[in-house]
């Protein structure tokens, strides 16, 4: 893993926390994204060389939905850059974690992504990502 890419923040409303973190960070969200795959609808805020995710729910099957509805608003995952994804899924499973998804997927902000799950890593959800290049 070469650093951490960003920190996932669930949050019930986005429009509302858009505003809220604009103001925290004194700036406004560089991109808004909806991933229909996912039920979510997020926007990125770059702090640095770090960036925050904010992630609404867009339905009930969505997974921020279903982390909202148990634990509350707030920190949802950590990702992480990762140089190939195909590579580290590889060897994340062959350490015995556990993936979410076996193929990498395409996540929002231009990435490749796998995730993997919480009751492996301490109750942290881990989000591994991988840039896509533009042909
Ligand atoms: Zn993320």
């Amino acid at each position: 893993m070469i650093k951490i890419e960003h920190i996932g923040i669930a949050v019930k409303n986005l429009e509302n926390s858009n505003q809220l973190f604009a103001k925290l960070f004194n700036q406004s969200p560089y991109k808004l994204e909806m991933v229909a795959s996912e039920g979510v609808s997020t926007s990125f805020f770059q702090i640095g060389d770090n960036k925050i995710e904010l992630l609404e729910a867009t339905n009930e099957e969505s997974p921020i939905y279903k982390f909202i509805e148990k634990k509350g608003e707030g920190i949802h995952h950590i990702a992480f850059d990762v140089k190939d994804i195909q590579q580290e899924m590889e060897r994340l499973k062959n350490e015995g974690f556990i993936l979410l998804n076996e193929i990498p997927k395409k996540g929002a902000d231009n990435k490749l992504v796998c995730f993997l799950h919480p009751k492996t890593t301490n109750g942290v959800l881990i989000e591994l990502c991988q840039e896509i290049l533009e042909a």
